[in-house]
């Protein structure tokens, strides 16, 4: 398998209108590089570790979002650079990203992470809790963060009407939440399931494996 012809595979099927977040997580710099060549702009990463070691070796006009859970302690690592922190699911988390993205004079875009899947999953909001935490973003406003919209993961499943379901209940909170306050993304689709994602209304999907591979968590 070729990341080329991977990721032209994977452009093919999006409609030009749905963002593709390329997650690179656990693959190497080359790889990334590989992608950027071919016109990628946009990649993800879970840690923020790995990604504070892949982002000086890349070029700088790359959009960098964060994906995976993001502990309080680590959002001024990553606040000089960062593009987006799709994975949102405190108030305090909120809190914080608005401090750093002060004390370095940006905004930060920010989706909230919604819980949606039937299985236990540690991390997300429950759909009261986005909705209360939306409102004090509205009622608050907090200073330079930009909730731009929601992500969420369905279970890992191949019951493809329960996946369809879970991302149904997402786009359904996402128009909710849009006749509060105006929002653009809803980050819904991973390699496994992406155009189903779209089918429910997605307009940005997170792609690792489809692109580059399948990863190796030995190494
Ligand atoms: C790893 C990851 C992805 C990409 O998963 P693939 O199945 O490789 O496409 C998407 N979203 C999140 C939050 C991830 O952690």
């Amino acid at each position: 398998m070729d990341i080329k012809e991977n990721y032209t595979a994977v452009k093919n099927q999006l409609p030009s209108e749905v963002q593709l977040v390329a997650v690179s997580k656990t693959h190497p710099v080359e790889a990334i590089q590989k992608v950027y060549d071919l016109g990628q702009k946009v990649f993800g990463e879970n840690k923020v570790q790995e990604l504070m070691e892949k982002y000086p070796l890349l070029p700088n006009n790359i959009q960098w979002h964060l994906i995976g859970h993001l502990q309080s302690n680590k959002v001024k690592y990553i606040a000089p650079f960062i593009d987006t922190i799709q994975s949102v699911d405190s108030e305090k988390l909120l809190t914080e990203i608005s401090k750093e993205a002060g004390k370095n004079n940006r905004t930060i875009k920010v989706l909230l992470q919604v819980k949606i899947a039937a299985e236990e999953s540690k991390f997300g909001l429950e759909i009261p809790e986005a909705k209360t935490l939306f409102q004090e973003y509205i009622d608050r406003k907090f200073t330079n963060i930009e909730i731009t919209g929601l992500m969420g993961m369905a279970t890992f499943t191949d019951d493809e009407e329960q996946v369809k379901k879970e991302f149904l209940i997402l786009k359904g909170l996402f128009d909710e939440l849009n006749q509060l306050k105006s929002l653009q993304t809803l980050s819904m689709g991973m390699s496994d399931d992406f155009p189903l994602a779209i089918e429910c209304g997605a307009n940005s999907v997170r792609v690792g494996s489809a692109i580059f591979g399948r990863r190796d968590y030995s190494k």
